[in-house]
């Protein structure tokens, strides 16, 4: 039966699916559910293993999951006990998170708050941006009126932000077989920042550019990270901001960069911009000419003297390359090549690649900087990609630092899938 009198749903796991949840994961995916008639889609389930040949006859309980009737990933665990009061349980573990990152979390008021699998609430999202507050819902469940209503109070609640807005993933909602939807505004205090309950600390006003550059749009706001500010435009459709999750990895970059200076694929400039402070020249590469005149305002925000050059990587690091230019630090932060792991041999055929025309630009002493944020790009298949360029270039490289995501992005043991950033920094000789 699907159903108790109690009102509670139930699906079987095959043993396999059972084997996952028991060595840490929290995924089963739907080749390894045996049942689950008449759940209802973003349903809190009990998870039991089927009892097969060689099993005990009775089901054994994993725990208590959410059900997604679309995904390839039908469950989602997220308690091995029974859960009486879902809400509850999600009020609970953002609270956890926030408390994560009043541990971890420093110099930058933006921050990943909730990184879905990683805090232990699958499906959500939620990232700060000074005094703006957005969020992501990936999942059925979390799209249910009732945990949107918690998620956003517990938000306004820890936060109290300007607004909170709704950023939509419509490739993920259309998976999810979720209704469509547009980024959205979903609460606004319409007071000034001075009036609100606890403003949240920052040094940067809550909206509006400092004087000599154009007001932005409303409802836009500045955030820093490292010392170096952002303007950030949540309603904007791209991505915008700073990849939070690099955070850590900008400042380590900083650390070693020297003398002339290449970040290619620079997007809003979050490399660019901080090795600006350290190196004599800075040039920043990106084919989207938005993402490129977002990091010029970034770089006249920091007073910052930065290049930027529209174009794809891959022609511009060939021609420069074989017309003999030369660089002290080079920065490679490409996007995902490998979107699944079917894509991975020719993602590192791209590394490679690129890595490779670095190389031959990199005077002796210089710093190669290069990321992976594919996840089935491994970090020892990069570092692989990489020798292989330095065997090709006849450069030897030292590795400085071996590096991940940003501690806002938590990665647990038992769910690869929640670390998948790489940052290599090396020396070469
Ligand atoms: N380093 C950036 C993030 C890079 S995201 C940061 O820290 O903020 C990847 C970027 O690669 C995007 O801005 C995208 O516009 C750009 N991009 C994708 N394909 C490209 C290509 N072939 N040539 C140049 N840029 C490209």
């Amino acid at each position: 039966m699907p159903r108790n009198s109690a009102g509670q749903h139930f699906v079987t796991v095959s043993r396999r699916g059972a084997d996952r949840i028991r060595a840490g994961h929290v995924w089963v995916y739907r080749s390894d559910v045996i049942e689950a008639a008449e759940v209802p889609p973003g349903a809190v389930v009990t998870v039991e293993e089927g009892g097969g040949r060689g099993r005990p006859p009775h089901p054994r309980t994993l725990g208590c999951a959410f059900y997604s009737s679309a995904s390839e990933i039908a469950v989602r665990m997220i308690s091995p006990k029974p859960v009486d009061d879902v809400p509850q349980l999600v009020r609970e573990r953002m609270r956890a998170a926030i408390a994560y990152r009043e541990r971890f979390v420093r110099e930058t008021n933006a921050y990943r708050v909730v990184f879905s699998e990683g805090d232990f609430l699958p499906g959500l999202i939620a990232d700060r941006y000074n005094d703006v507050l957005s969020f992501q819902v990936l999942t059925q469940a979390m799209d249910l009126p009732e945990m949107r209503k918690t998620l956003v109070s517990e938000l306004r609640s820890a936060f109290h932000p300007a607004i909170v807005v709704e950023r939509v993933d419509a490739r993920v909602r259309k998976l999810e077989q979720l209704p469509e939807k547009e980024n959205e505004i979903v609460f606004e205090d319409a007071r000034p920042a001075g009036e609100r309950p606890h403003p949240p600390p920052s040094e940067f006003p809550a909206s509006g550019a400092p004087d000599g550059l154009p007001q932005a749009s409303v409802p836009s706001t500045q955030f820093q990270m490292n010392g170096i500010r952002f303007f950030f435009d949540p309603l904007a459709g791209q991505k915008t901001g700073a990849f939070l999750d690099q955070r850590e990895n900008y400042a380590a970059a900083a650390r070693y960069a020297r003398g002339e200076a290449l970040d290619v694929f620079c997007y809003q400039g979050g490399f660019a911009l901080h090795l600006a402070r350290v190196c004599d020249r800075v040039t920043g590469v990106d084919s989207s000419r938005v993402a490129l005149e977002a990091a010029d305002e970034n770089a006249r925000l920091n007073g910052s003297d930065i290049e930027w050059m529209e174009a794809n990587a891959f022609d511009l690091l060939r021609d420069y390359s074989d017309a003999g230019r030369h660089y002290d630090t080079i920065v490679l932060d490409p996007p995902a090549f490998a979107k699944s792991r079917r894509d991975a041999p020719a993602a590192l055929r791209a590394y490679k690649e690129l890595n490779l025309r670095a190389l031959k630009m990199l005077r002796p002493g210089g710093i190669l900087v290069t990321c992976s944020c594919s996840y089935h790009v491994s970090a020892s298949d990069l570092v692989e990609a990489v020798t292989s360029a330095s065997i090709d270039s006849h450069r030897n490289l030292r590795l400085l630092e071996n590096r991940g995501q940003a501690k806002d992005h938590p990665s647990v043991l038992g769910i690869p899938e929640t670390a998948y950033l790489k940052c290599l920094i090396l020396l070469t000789s």
